[in-house]
């Protein structure tokens, strides 16, 4: 139990039921395992239309007054304050989930049954204690494009977080292309030097049919201006790009357009992401009604290959999402591009029951890293693929489509 002197030291206006800070749903893997802290400036996405997304489907996008924000800073600032002050009477400099447990314990009025949404108050304190861990250097301010705020609006948020947390030497956020090209070189060079210091941005594709087709509300020569702006301001720009997303009809003109805008753009940081259908997203739908042609694992590898091929220039690559197959595609360009060439090389040029087998075996692998272990159904199919590999049986790929297929369905 934390001791009484601390209880009191709750700052009244924000005791109770009012004490959290709002949370989204989504960050990207690099800002993942508690690493920033998360303040949410905007809710949902303003877009909310691009065919292959269902992350924000039905969710209505509003902003978030600059005084709301600033208030869920005060929550954090104040977890912050409290975690610190328990290890602290621990003679403990970390924070243990000791000092979560005491700290939750010791605050009925804020923590106890009536006190409101106790879920997201236990997501609050470990966001924050998990943080303080890492050295609460890095704070990402969601949701789907905290750009689109208004320039002043975002300034304050970021000073405000900045005064708050002297020890935090990052800001970053997910932004669209749309808002990068709308902010002037003035207005983002500001932002930088507030401290905004990384954007992440889902370009997905740089092929114009592939972004109509998609409905990503940008074009490919907005991508390369807002994106170019981004790198001038000196904001180290992530380019998120999604392989398969041009399906089987559009695979080549996806790979060799992408690959022009990026070199144009020439981003610190491209991660790929390949196309899984997600639940709620109206491709998924499309799909099945036979509207649309999903690349196959290997179709898609070969449309790395080709895009790695024409890029020309000096991002570092990485290819950190379950989506995709090949986790070594990853390196510095241009000197690591024979590498990471050879890599996809090694795969394709394996037999093809080599190729089942490693598929197989990493999408279940993917699968057990986020739930642990496979429903009854999914290990049958699964069981029933490494049959069909053993006895060399000419159903093996068949099988493994179909395991692979459920694990993809079960997980995205
Ligand atoms: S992909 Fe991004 S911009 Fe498109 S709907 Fe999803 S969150 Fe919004």
């Amino acid at each position: 139990m934390i001791s009484p002197n601390l209880q009191d030291n709750c700052t009244p206006a924000l005791d109770g039921e009012n004490f959290f800070f709002e949370m989204g749903p989504i960050r990207p893997p690099s800002e993942g395992s508690d690493h920033s802290l998360l303040i949410r400036t905007t809710r949902n996405c303003s877009w909310n239309r691009c065919e292959f997304c269902g992350t924000y489907r039905g969710e209505k996008f509003s902003y978030r007054p600059v005084a709301e924000i600033k208030k869920d800073i005060e929550v954090a600032r104040t977890l912050y304050e409290e975690l610190q002050a328990v290890a602290a009477r621990g003679g403990v400099r970390e924070i243990s989930s000791q000092a979560v447990r005491s700290l939750w314990a010791g605050n009925p009025r804020r923590y106890g049954e009536s006190a409101g949404n106790l879920t997201l108050k236990w997501q609050n304190l470990h966001n924050v204690a998990n943080w303080l861990h890492a050295g609460a250097k890095t704070v990402f301010l969601q949701d789907a494009d905290a750009l689109i705020m208004r320039t002043p609006d975002l300034l304050e948020v970021i000073t405000y977080l900045r005064a708050a947390f002297p020890t935090v030497a990052r800001v970053t956020a997910y932004a669209r292309s749309q808002s990068c090209y709308r902010k002037s070189l003035e207005e983002l060079s500001e932002l930088r030097q507030a401290g905004l210091l990384r954007l992440h941005v889902g370009l997905e594709s740089g092929c114009d049919a592939v972004l109509k087709r998609m409905k990503k509300g940008v074009s490919a020569r907005k991508q390369v201006e807002g994106g170019q702006k981004v790198v001038a301001a000196g904001i180290s720009l992530c380019e998120y790009l999604m392989p398969g997303l041009g399906g089987k009809d559009f695979s080549e003109r996806h790979a060799l357009d992408s690959a022009a805008v990026l070199t144009a753009i020439n981003p610190a940081f491209i991660r790929l992401r390949s196309l899984a259908l997600r639940r709620h997203s109206p491709l998924l739908a499309q799909s099945k009604e036979g509207l649309f042609t999903e690349l196959s694992e290997d179709g898609v590898v070969a449309e790395i290959a080709l895009l790695i091929a024409n890029l020309h220039c000096h991002s570092y690559l990485v290819s950190d999402q379950m989506s995709n197959l090949l986790y070594g595609v990853e390196g510095q360009l241009p000197q690591d591009k024979e590498k990471i060439l050879q890599v996809i090389d090694d795969y394709l040029q394996k037999p093809e029951s080599e190729r089942l087998a490693f598929r197989l075996r990493q999408r279940r692998r993917s699968f057990l890293a986020v739930y642990g272990s496979l429903p009854e159904p999914l290990e049958e199919k699964a069981e029933l693929a490494w049959d069909a590999l053993r006895r060399e049986s000419p159903e093996a790929r068949e099988r493994v489509d179909a395991a692979i297929a459920a694990l993809k369905e079960g997980f995205v």
